[in-house]
């Protein structure tokens, strides 16, 4: 769909997949104006296709939208492109517990113009395509590496929105964390570099102590990290569980000290892409420690089944969490 200044938003409509046309003085590719979300559809128990919280994913992206002085696309037209992309491009999703349909929604000023102002023209787009897990060639523990020196958001900035410029500091700092052996980036915040925020596209939880005293916490809304639907959603998925959970700043040297004195269990990470991922080891610098035994622990383990679970469609959907689409 495109919106313009005079007409707004145009009629949506569905075709093949295929390259878009932009001027090369687009707005969107020089100044990032640019929004997107991810989210996931999923085969239920009873065959059925299903989509994880597009309302809370259409909330977001207008949320982000807003803070780029983007139109907002309206709920009920993100929805109805979701039903008729689930529905026609994929047809029934396939009885496979590894697969699920990712959705990439994207908002972008396709407007050429080099002048600095918000653009007049505007594109929306969605995809869609098969994915396995994000780490489904590693079920284990991902390694992390803290990156003391640089930032991918700032106070005041778009860190908590899903915008496209977001991203784009975190690809050499993705380098750096492999050549240091590690699988993921984790962002401190980036006032004081003291505390955790969150790795490059998931948020982050920490484990306190075990068994039915365990407690589940995450850092707090700084505005310099993504509010997560997956984060929200294991709010919910602990209580089930029954664990307390909650939001708690922890610093780089708490988390270390923490896991020495096994005050903190275990700790992983989450997002759509990503569903629920262990974290194994922590490299900070020279020192490096492990978190539990390194493998994946209990809590994570079951909240990442709470989690498939619900997606799947085999617990009790706790309200409005799954649309469930008819395939075309
Ligand atoms: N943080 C960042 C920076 C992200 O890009 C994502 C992925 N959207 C997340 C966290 C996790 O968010 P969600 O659970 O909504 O996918």
């Amino acid at each position: 769909a495109a919106w313009t200044r005079e007409e707004g938003w145009h009629p949506a409509y569905l075709r093949p997949r295929g390259s878009l046309s932009m001027d090369p003085a687009m707005v969107g590719l020089h100044y990032g104006q640019a929004v997107f979300e991810g989210l996931k559809a999923y085969r239920q128990a009873d065959g059925a296709t299903g989509v994880f919280r597009a309302h809370d994913h259409a909330e977001r992206f207008q949320r982000s939208a807003r803070r780029l002085a983007m139109p907002e696309l309206p709920t009920d037209t993100f929805l109805r492109a979701v039903d008729e992309l689930v529905a026609s491009d994929a047809g029934p999703l396939p009885d496979d517990p590894a697969l699920s349909l990712y959705l990439r929604p994207l908002l972008y000023a396709s407007e050429p113009l080099l002048a600095l102002r918000p653009a007049h023209q505007y594109q929306f787009v969605m995809i869609a395509f098969l994915t396995g897990g994000f780490f489904a060639d590693r079920p284990d523990p991902v390694s992390v590496w803290i990156n003391r020196d640089q930032s991918r958001a700032a106070p005041g900035g778009t860190g908590d929105i899903k915008c496209a410029g977001n991203y784009a500091p975190g690809y050499l700092a993705q380098q750096r964390a492999a050549s240091a052996g590690c699988q993921q980036v984790i962002w401190l915040d980036p006032v004081e570099h003291n505390h955790v925020e969150e790795m490059g596209g998931m948020n982050l939880f920490f484990v306190h102590g075990s068994g039915s005293r365990a407690r589940i916490v995450t850092p707090p809304r700084t505005g310099t990290l993504l509010p997560g639907i997956t984060r929200d959603s294991l709010f919910t998925l602990a209580a089930r569980l029954g664990w307390r959970s909650g939001e708690e700043r922890l610093s780089v040297d708490g988390w270390r000290e923490a896991c020495r004195s096994g005050a903190i269990t275990e700790a992983f990470a989450c997002g759509t892409a990503a569903g629920v991922t262990p974290i194994g080891t922590v490299h900070d610098g020279t020192t490096s420690w492990r978190i539990g035994d390194g493998g994946p622990g209990p809590v994570t383990l079951a909240l990442r089944s709470a989690l498939t679970d619900v997606q799947r469609g085999r617990a009790a959907d706790p309200g409005g969490w799954i649309r469930r689409v008819t395939a075309a």
